[in-house]
């Protein structure tokens, strides 16, 4: 059985403990490969061969940085389908998921940082005819980069390349749910030819690698990407040391849809946006309120459509829904549909396991679910579920959309349906979410602020939001 390794100083090496996690194919409840079980002596070698390559690194310049990601960047392309083909079988998702959206992503996080970078500006401050002030941006030496299993390589690479790009030499750990496509991104960065050390791939638990990297004296900043219990955590362990600290946590997104809408759209979008990766993206709106008018209409015609949607072995090219990602999810999510029933809801459909027949009989499979009739401040819509579940609700007007949307203490993202352009204006401004999507959903432009307020997270990520993130601005001013 295949057993995965750290990449530290440019190696592959096995853990200082030589101990292993069992790696699981959800698809398939069983175990393929195993994961270093790291701990602090992995993350104290990791971070000695970062400090050695840094002077040489932050030294090179943005064009020559920006040439190792490009690189990378390419090679994702050129194994695209190992990668993907990876992904699915770690994570469950659809193979044609990971094909189209996953793969070509975590290729373009590193194509895009380092085209950034060659742009990345500072700025200058004429005072007076005899004083000027610049202000310079330095790498802060050692990154932490942390991140969760619902979009492996994708939301790895999208902390990787930024903190890369400025000039940072990084500690990353993948989630030990899902380590495989950072172990083959490891394979990709020595054929790459980056120099040892600048990239250091430790996997590991939470409790001690990831406490490890976030304990270290030595790092300096801190990326995080995962539930909001875990950004708590780290939050209250890195405060004492002053390091500099994003979160990009849980969410439970708000989809309004008004009877004006463009329907036929926003009826496919609505199913994207509710099912995709099994609804395990943070991005998914998982609380759907509809202006009454058209509420039966979109009941009848959501449920259909959410019946069509083919559960089934993520690596057959029909499957819309694979498997969850693990065991211990699809109990949380079952769980979750219970408790809606406890609190009076309705399960229109799904609700329950799928249980398939052949190579996916012990598979982690759960049917959509679409739930009527709860209440907005009961725990279910509350929670994250983080699954193939939504509830959907009536309103009446706007201002009650607007007040049952942000009735939750999350703040991520929010999707509005709507041609009415002053409303959707309002609403834009008066969501409580770091992203608004009108007419849409996930439709990203990598310059853009990404991240959440409230319990969703602190700070924003992608674009120059990204690389002044992950660098230190000095301010000099001169009188001559
Ligand atoms: P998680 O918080 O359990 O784990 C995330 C990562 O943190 C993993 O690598 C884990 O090993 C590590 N970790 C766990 N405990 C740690 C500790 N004490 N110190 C340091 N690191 C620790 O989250 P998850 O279950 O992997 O991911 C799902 C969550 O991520 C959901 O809540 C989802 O909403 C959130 N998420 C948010 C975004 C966003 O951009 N806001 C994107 C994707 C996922």
């Amino acid at each position: 059985m295949q057993k995965i390794a750290n990449y530290i100083a440019g190696k592959l090496l096995p853990p200082a403990s030589g101990e292993y996690i069992d790696n699981i194919d959800p698809a398939i409840g069983k175990v393929y490969s195993h994961t270093p079980d790291s701990d602090e002596r992995d993350i104290g070698q990791a971070v000695q061969a970062a400090q050695r390559a840094f002077p040489v690194w932050s030294a090179k310049t943005a064009g020559q940085r920006a040439a190792y990601l490009y690189r990378l960047s390419s090679l994702i392309d050129a194994n695209i389908e190992k990668l993907a083909l990876a992904e699915s079988v770690d994570n469950g998702k659809p193979l044609a998921l990971a094909l189209a959206v996953d793969i070509p992503r975590a290729s373009q996080n590193f194509h895009f940082f380092a085209s950034a970078i060659e742009q990345f500006a500072s700025e200058s401050h004429a005072t007076s005819e005899r004083v000027l002030n610049y202000t310079l941006r330095k790498p802060i030496g050692i990154a932490g980069c942390i991140s969760p299993w619902n979009l492996p390589l994708y939301l790895f690479s999208w902390k990787i390349a930024p903190a890369l790009a400025a000039g940072n030499c990084v500690i990353a750990k993948p989630s030990e749910i899902t380590p495989m496509t950072a172990f083959l991104l490891s394979e990709l960065c020595i054929e790459a030819g980056f120099p040892g050390g600048v990239l250091n791939i430790v996997h590991g638990l939470g409790h001690k690698v990831g406490a490890a990297i976030t304990a270290h004296s030595d790092i300096g900043v801190i990326s995080f990407t995962g539930g909001t219990r875990t950004g708590a955590e780290i939050a209250r362990t890195t405060a004492p040391t002053f390091k500099k600290v994003s979160l990009e946590l849980g969410g439970k997104n708000p989809t309004l849809i008004f009877a004006d809408c463009q329907y036929d759209d926003m009826l496919d979008t609505t199913l994207r946006s509710s099912f995709t990766n099994q609804g395990q993206i943070c991005l998914c709106g998982s609380r759907i309120f509809v202006e009454r008018a058209v509420y039966a209409k979109f009941k009848q015609d959501f449920v259909a459509r959410t019946r069509e949607l083919t559960v089934c072995d993520p690596l057959e090219p029909e499957s819309r829904l694979g498997a969850v990602v693990s065991q211990q999810h699809i109990e949380k999510i079952l769980s979750y549909i219970e408790l809606a029933k406890e609190e009076g809801g309705t399960i229109l459909c799904g609700g329950e396991r799928v249980q398939l027949t052949g190579r996916c009989k012990n598979g982690f499979f759960v049917a959509p679910t679409v739930i009527e009739g709860l209440d907005a401040h009961c725990r279910t819509n509350q929670e994250e579920i983080f699954g193939p579940v939504v509830t959907i609700m009536p309103f009446e007007g706007e201002d009650e959309a607007l007040k049952l949307a942000n009735s939750t203490e999350y703040g991520l993202a929010a999707t509005v349906w709507t041609e009415n352009l002053s409303r959707a204006h309002r609403l834009g401004s008066e969501l409580q979410a770091g992203v608004v999507w009108v007419n849409c959903w996930l439709l990203r432009d990598l310059r853009t602020p990404f991240g959440g307020t409230k319990s969703s997270g602190v700070g924003r990520e992608g674009g120059d939001e990204a690389l002044r993130f992950f660098t230190e601005p000095k301010n000099v001013c001169i009188k001559f």
